[in-house]
């Protein structure tokens, strides 16, 4: 592999707080090293479609502190073609582009273990998501801001839920991760939490409750993460209902507040160190490894497994967050 002159940054999958603040700082550690740094808008859309744009030192002022992302992300089914992936590569080699920084999730993190395996342009990850899902790597970008957005919106509907005596079920994000779900739950002294991990949570769940209601709580919480597998919040509230005719049950399901907003200083300083490490990496001659953060040191890992292996959540937490909610 010859000497790394120039190279692309690109968002991808869902967007995350903090992203802004790795985009800042692969750009300033490259110019640093005087490398040439190119953003590619939307993605992976981007690099087949030639939507590339030089950055400079002064283009990534002021987006430190913003959430969404400067350079746009997508979702490109083209990139999952060996056709797309040909057009990519040659749009790369044409803009004499030496290695490309991808932030996102575990698919962006598996287009670009393809690419690799293709192609010899070295692609790097920086796990940029708010579900905390990826295999090794402590945290994800986003997620430390999108987790206390959620316990800043729980503490209100508390506030509401004690005021009427009522039980609330509250939907966060998380496909197939509890992660925001498990900690925002102990963060808010949730009655319970229900994550896809833990099966059949229901019939506790309402062991739970009446004991609740015998001990007279003024307010109960329910946290439930988007992919439990008994049903999202309204389901869930449906399935309990006819037990608890006597309460007023109400349902949130927080929805996208959760990707937005300023990033906490956790995921600007976590963004900021990925984004450096990523570029050394580059450097270094590494080649289809993600950069994470590991008892708060900076890792390698291969896009083989960050991608294969499962990230479990702490079960012993759930166990925590019973006995402290009694
Ligand atoms: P999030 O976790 O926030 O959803 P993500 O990176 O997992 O982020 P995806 O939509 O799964 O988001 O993937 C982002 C993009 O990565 C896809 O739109 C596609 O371009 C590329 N990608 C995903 N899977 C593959 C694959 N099997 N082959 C090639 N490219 C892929």
């Amino acid at each position: 592999m010859g000497k790394i002159r120039r190279i692309g940054v690109l968002t991808s999958g869902g967007d995350a707080p903090g992203m802004n603040a790795a985009i800042r700082a692969v750009t300033r550690t490259a110019i640093y090293n005087q490398l040439e740094v190119f953003g590619i808008r939307h993605g992976y859309r981007g690099l087949i479609e030639r939507n590339f744009k030089q950055l400079k030192a002064h283009s990534v002022s002021d987006i430190l502190q913003r959430g969404g992302t400067i350079l746009k992300t997508a979702r490109c089914e083209e990139f999952k073609t060996p056709e797309g992936r040909k057009t990519a590569y040659d749009n790369l080699k044409d803009f004499g582009i030496d290695g490309v920084v991808v932030i996102g999730g575990d698919g962006t993190f598996t287009g670009a273990r393809i690419f690799n395996e293709e192609y010899d342009i070295p692609f790097i990850g920086i796990p940029g998501t708010i579900d905390n899902d990826i295999y090794g790597t402590d945290y994800t970008i986003g997620y430390d801001t999108a987790l206390n957005t959620v316990v800043e919106a729980v503490d209100k509907i508390r506030d509401t839920a004690s005021a009427h005596n009522r039980l609330f079920f509250i939907e966060v994000m998380g496909a197939d991760a509890g992660f925001i779900a498990l900690y925002s739950g102990i963060a808010n002294g949730a009655e319970a939490i229900l994550i896809p991990e833990i099966p059949d949570q229901v019939k506790n769940l309402k062991k739970t409750l009446e004991e609740g209601f015998k001990r007279k709580k003024s307010s109960n919480i329910i946290i439930v993460a988007e992919g439990e597998d008994e049903g999202g919040a309204f389901e869930i509230a449906e399935k309990v209902k006819s037990d608890f005719e006597n309460y007023s049950i109400r349902v949130t399901v927080l929805g996208h507040i959760q990707r937005g907003g300023s990033p906490t200083a956790s995921d600007r300083v976590n963004a900021s160190r990925l984004g450096y490490a990523a570029v050394e990496a580059l450097l270094d001659g590494q080649t289809s490894v993600m950069v994470g953060l590991q008892h708060n040191e900076i890792v390698l890992v291969p896009f083989r497994k960050a991608i294969k292996q499962h990230k479990d959540v702490d079960r012993n937490l759930l166990e925590i967050a019973d006995i402290l909610s009694l």
